[in-house]
């Protein structure tokens, strides 16, 4: 299963890897995008650059035609269910680093070049001696010497801050039976070095073994971000992030609850996402008997996300306990939105999910 670049950037933010700050805009929204930005067409084939899905923009009539254009095109036969729209960021080096499987030798390996943001393959037919391939132990990880060398490789201005991405990104490879995760291109900035796009692929298999299949429907993405998998447990469970939702499944089960639904919230949030997925896990499971809400706001606000739940609550009147821990950005405000309707407040995920186990 692969994600789309927002989804991969989204887990790389989650992990601590920078990124630049962007928001996604669905085909059904009327935007007002800030110019300057990169508006980047979100399509699972690579090459957007080439083929005319990434353009940067300088006034809001670029950004208005541009988003316009994104919409209307197909790349590879691809048509564009989402833009994804970041602040711009002033490029000094692209590099390529990516951590994949090597079939032959049944070893992960993380790849390294200083000739980022050209399509891997190309380099290595053409110039194989600008890739640096380095095998590392699949459970203990790579070695400190290990990821020196790959930073001496790539003459990174700063040899600590790159060694510690590439640890970041050995963790989130690690923890989400990824096959592959690539960041071409991973890029030199004033500030520091930023992931400018994204690339992961999941094993489903691996999904599969721990108990969730988190898939990323195509089809959802047209209409919103929301993720949404059944599973066979009676916890009806929402998260905005697909590493909080897979912690969170992880902490459930340890408890010993099962969760009726896998369903994240994906790059785009508001009070209406918020309140359609409480929708859509309560609607479609008669066996949910009570509903975990995990929420940690970094571009999404606690105040928006509290006003769709409190919406819900309201207006559908749902019988079983619902548990919200909500924190970050406006979480003051949410937590006031929610205490006004008196629905009960979370500050602790452990207390919060003890709470949506013990009720069943
Ligand atoms: P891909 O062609 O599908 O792999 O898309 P990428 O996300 O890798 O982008 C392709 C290229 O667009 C990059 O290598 C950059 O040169 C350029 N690009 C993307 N975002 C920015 C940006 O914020 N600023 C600048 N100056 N260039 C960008
Ligand atoms: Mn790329």
């Amino acid at each position: 299963m692969k994600l789309y670049e927002f989804q991969g950037k989204k887990l790389f933010a989650e992990f601590g890897i920078p990124i630049p700050k962007g928001s996604v805009i669905a085909k059904t929204e009327k935007v007002s995008q800030q110019a300057p930005c990169v508006l980047k067409a979100q399509v699972m084939t690579g090459g957007r650059g080439k083929a005319g899905g990434i353009i940067l923009c300088k006034t809001a009539g670029e950004v208005e035609a541009g988003i316009e254009k994104i919409f209307s095109m197909t790349l590879k036969g691809e048509s564009v269910p989402a833009i994804l729209a970041e602040q711009l960021v002033e490029i000094e080096r692209e590099f390529y680093v990516s951590i994949a499987f090597d079939g032959e030798s049944k070893t992960p390996l993380f790849i390294a070049s200083a000739a980022g943001g050209m399509e891997i393959e190309h380099v290595a037919e053409a110039e194989p001696e600008k890739i640096l391939k380095l095998p590392f132990d699949a459970v203990y990880g790579p070695k400190q010497y290990e990821l020196r060398k790959i930073a001496d490789f790539l003459g990174v201005r700063d040899k600590k801050e790159l060694i510690a991405l590439l640890e970041k990104l050995y963790r989130l490879w690690k923890s989400s039976s990824a096959i592959l995760v690539e960041i071409n291109p991973l890029v030199q900035t004033p500030n520091g070095l930023i992931a400018l796009d994204a690339k992961i692929e999941l094993d489903d298999d691996g999904a599969f073994r721990k108990g969730y299949v988190p898939q990323f429907d195509q089809g959802d993405v047209v209409h919103d971000t929301i993720t949404y998998v059944q599973l066979d447990g009676d916890i009806g469970f929402i998260s905005d992030g697909a590493g909080t939702g897979m912690l969170t499944l992880d902490l459930v089960s340890d408890m010993g609850g099962k969760c009726a639904t896998f369903c994240e919230l994906g790059g785009i949030t508001n009070a209406d996402i918020a309140y359609e997925s409480l929708d859509r896990v309560i609607s479609k499971n008669p066996h949910v008997k009570s509903v975990l809400i995990v929420l940690i706001g970094g571009f999404n606000r606690m105040d928006e996300m509290a006003e769709g739940i409190v919406r819900y609550y309201k207006e559908k009147n749902p019988k079983m306990p619902l548990v919200v821990r909500l924190c970050g950005t406006m979480e003051d405000e949410g937590k006031r939105i929610m205490a006004d309707a008196g629905l009960k407040i979370y500050n602790d995920l452990i207390d919060a999910i003890r709470d949506a186990v013990g009720v069943n």
